[in-house]
């Protein structure tokens, strides 16, 4: 579409959101609580440094709202800007805040696109009216249907895999077999869990919810709680480094993590293992974007999320990411492929944010705090 095209379709009474105002909200969100942090408070990354001048409001620069961290999203979007020459600002902070900011801002939030991971979350954008639907070719091409929102609203752009580590000193792999396994009492005092509170545990036990049922996962959610080797960790980071220092014997993290790790210190002493593999397969989930409902340059966003979609982009996702390509056929790096291929759970994910609000009140009622 053209300059003068997309010109057309504005709103000429946008206005931008005073200075003053727009650093209050600022300040709003630095008071994020870190039960809600993402990639980005997990990686330790300064969450407000990407924050200053964030206004790009003109057709050629596209503001994006990312959960994501900075250092691993922003390579994949200055390819883009060197070849299209389309400038990128890239507001980062954790979800929940991101969102308040969207509500708060309405129609005239400088944002285009919200970035950022878990149909969870994606989801819930979507239910506020966050995020507005597109129709995509290109998209429906590219990512399979189960990782998109059916109304158009949300696109996965990758997947991780959340699945089971183990310390191969203690265990081997022929013990292991399903996330209901964990709550065996052979694993009293020897699991390890991240909070209840992040929205992967969510999703995992959404997943569960839809093809076991209510009370069976409830049960399985209890039998997890009373095999706890300690306290649930904050994040999947210090879940892992617990199996290495021995504090427990098994834990669920997510797979991207684990590759981090290994990157860092490729003699991590963690082995991983496909979850459900005989049975509904791995749980995976996505990291994603929707164009968001108050875009001042609808078109140009998509053309973004496009691109991001491309087997180009996919390929990056893969190997500065440690995540997998949501398309189907993209090469995997060699890290990846080192774990093995593994069946990947059919649901779609959007029934992640369907179930939330169950599986977080089973959590709550099972005790998994
Ligand atoms: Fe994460």
């Amino acid at each position: 579409m053209s300059l003068s095209a997309i010109s057309a379709n504005l709103t000429s009474t946008k206005l931008i959101l005073p200075v003053a105002v727009f650093g209050m909200m600022l300040g709003l969100a630095g008071c994020s609580n870190s039960s809600t942090t993402e990639e980005t408070g997990e990686a330790g990354t300064e969450e407000q440094a990407a924050n200053d001048g964030a206004t790009g409001t003109d057709e050629q620069t596209i503001t994006i709202y990312s959960s994501r961290n900075e250092q691993l999203i922003k390579p994949l979007l200055d390819r883009y800007t060197e070849q299209t020459g389309v400038k990128v600002e890239l507001v980062t902070d954790s979800t929940g805040p991101l969102m308040a900011r969207l509500k708060a801002e309405g129609q005239n939030t400088p944002a285009d696109m919200l970035l950022t991971v878990d149909a969870g979350n994606l989801w819930q954008a979507a239910e506020q009216g966050l995020l507005q639907p597109v129709s995509s070719t290109v998209l429906e091409a590219n990512v399979p249907a189960k990782y998109r929102d059916p109304k158009g609203q949300w696109t996965g752009l990758s997947l991780r895999a959340r699945t089971i580590f183990y310390d191969p000193s203690k265990v081997s792999a022929d013990q292991l077999s399903t996330y209901a396994d964990l709550a065996d009492p052979k694993w009293k005092g020897k699991l390890c869990l991240r909070t209840s509170k992040k929205v992967y545990n969510q999703s995992l036990v959404a997943s569960m919810m839809e093809h076991l049922g209510e009370d069976k996962t409830e049960e399985i959610v209890r039998g997890w709680v009373d095999n706890l080797a300690t306290d649930v960790f904050s994040d999947d980071v210090a879940m892992l480094e617990a199996i290495a220092a021995g504090q427990c014997e098994v834990g669920v993290a997510n797979s991207y993590y684990y590759g981090r790790l290994l990157d860092e210190k490729p003699d991590f002493p963690v082995s991983i293992f496909w979850a459900n593999q005989d049975t509904t397969g791995t749980h995976v989930n996505i990291s994603g974007a929707g164009v968001v409902a108050g875009s001042d340059n609808p078109d140009g966003t998509l053309k973004l999320i496009e691109w991001l979609s491309s087997d180009e982009a996919q390929g990056l996702y893969a190997s500065s990411d440690k995540e997998f390509p949501v398309k189907e056929g993209i090469d995997e790096s060699d890290l990846l492929r080192s774990w093995g291929p593994f069946n990947k759970d059919d649901i779609s994910v959007q029934k992640f944010g369907e179930l939330q609000t169950q599986a977080i009140q089973l959590m709550d009622k099972a005790g998994y705090k």
